[in-house]
């Protein structure tokens, strides 16, 4: 292992608003169980604006980013299942692979679980590497690596809220936030067989985006007129499946009274202050289910999906900027001007 104190620099977050691209030592293998990956791109992440936003309020500079993918540098001495030279692709929720909460299918729920939040650096360490990382067969070409990267979280993400809300084939479904997660969120109904999928946005350029990703409707009203909007194109009675991609309380109501009786809610969006009202659930009749999504069982399905051309979820990204500009990257997330930001190191 190099004793050295290389550095290199990477995003590092202050305080509200306050994001610095900045010297700090490379990572190092800690555990035999760690790799050490050289990024080929990273992104910034529509949770990055919650701390970003000082929503959720940090204690101290905290370094930024879990959506990853590269190439193996190193690996510790217990790693088997990845070697120096692939490239490879991890959850932004690093798993063993092996305990319960993995087999039953929920890695983002591992017993040794830890959140990935380095990555918007040149190198990255990931534990449990065996358990988290997926290689694939070969390097794959530079125009892949922005479809490939979406993989490690939102991409995934998008394909968790539709399978937590029980899309099948012939369903209607409706997908509430317009932010990457929710257009991967169209895209991932589309691809289990949707037949109606309703998107919920105001903005042109990402209604655009929802209509190539199988959007049959748009609806851009909120609230009690965007339910009563969602009713009349649904009998009368609400969506097979909603899909909740935002995370605050008025989306959630949203998602919940869109929901037909019998039907399913996916939330995925992470939420900040939401309070549901015990009874109201209980009257809604539907299912809830959601949370982290368990990004590392999708992913070699979605890989292939990717390298066979099937889906191309790289179209969210309509800004692309060097990994040192990662500050304007996020001040474009903020302010809308971008849906979501690649970063090139
Ligand atoms: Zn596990």
């Amino acid at each position: 292992m190099n004793e050295g104190r290389q550095t290199m620099r990477g995003a590092v977050l202050y305080g509200p608003g306050d994001v610095r691209f900045e010297e700090r030592e490379t990572p190092r293998i800690v555990e035999p169980t760690d790799a050490i990956i050289r990024m080929a791109v990273t992104c910034v992440c529509g949770s990055d604006l919650w701390p970003y936003r000082g929503v959720a309020p940090i204690d101290a500079p905290t370094p930024m980013g879990h959506e990853y993918c590269g190439i193996v540098e190193e690996v510790g001495g217990a790693v088997r299942s990845v070697k120096p030279g692939q490239f490879v692709i991890g959850s932004f929720a690093t798993s063993d692979n092996t305990c319960p909460n993995c087999r039953y299918g929920y890695q983002s729920s591992c017993v040794h679980r830890e959140f990935v939040n380095r990555a918007q650096a040149p190198v990255l360490r990931v534990p449990l590497a065996d358990g988290t990382l997926v290689p694939t067969r070969e390097v794959p070409s530079d125009d892949l690596l922005p479809s490939l990267i979406t993989l490690s979280d939102v991409m995934g993400t998008g394909w968790f809220a539709a399978e937590a809300a029980d899309v099948k084939p012939g369903s209607t479904a409706v997908v509430v936030g317009d932010g990457a997660v929710g257009l991967l969120a169209v895209l991932s109904a589309k691809h289990m067989g949707a037949e109606r999928i309703i998107a919920m946005s105001r903005h042109p350029s990402r209604q655009k985006l929802a209509r190539e990703f199988g959007a049959t409707d748009i609806v851009t009203e909120r609230g009690d007129a965007g339910v009563a909007r969602i009713k009349d194109l649904t009998s009368g009675v609400g969506a097979d499946s909603v899909l909740e991609c935002v995370g605050t309380q008025d989306a959630m109501m949203q998602a919940i009274r869109a929901t037909r009786p019998g039907g399913s809610v996916g939330c995925v969006g992470v939420p900040h202050g939401v309070a549901l009202d015990g009874q109201a659930l209980f009257f809604a009749h539907v299912r809830l289910h959601g949370g982290p999504a368990p990004v590392r069982r999708y992913l070699p399905d979605l890989i292939a999906l990717v390298l066979d051309g099937k889906i191309n979820p790289g179209k969210v990204f309509d800004l692309t900027l060097p990994l040192e500009q990662v500050a304007e990257g996020y001040r474009a997330m903020d302010e809308r001007r971008a849906i979501k930001v690649l970063l090139r190191p």
